[in-house]
């Protein structure tokens, strides 16, 4: 079985068109952690150049991917292992594309609507 693993999921944010390179990155918040995109730009930090990606998503949210994954890889028998590669999915407001799965790998592009448009 597919164990709960911080490190099963690569995410990557999709708030940069067909550009794929900005894993997110998991960051103390005032309240909690939290994944942001490398490209946010923190008000508390020294670079101000350029524009902020907002795209984030908190670790209840990355849970319930989890989550998911482990559903939809392990649906049916519970025998066969289906390949999510290609899945597309919305869970609470967040957009998903599995880019790519790999045994227990998976690489996840993920786009927070609700955090992008403020
Ligand atoms: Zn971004």
């Amino acid at each position: 079985m597919l164990q709960k693993s911080w490190n099963a999921v690569t995410l990557i944010c999709g708030n940069h068109k067909k550009d794929h390179s900005h894993p997110m990155k998991l960051q103390q918040g005032p309240h909690s952690l939290f994944f942001s995109c490398p490209e946010y730009k923190s008000i508390y930090g020294d670079d101000h150049e350029g524009r902020s990606c907002n795209n984030r998503l908190t670790l209840v949210d990355y849970e319930k991917l989890l989550d998911y994954l482990t559903e939809r890889t392990y649906a049916g028998d519970g025998l066969q292992e289906t390949n999510l590669t290609g899945l597309k999915f919305t869970l609470k407001g967040v957009d998903y594309e599995v880019l790519e799965h790999t045994k227990d790998k998976y690489r996840v592009l993920m786009l927070n609507r609700k955090a992008i448009s403020k």
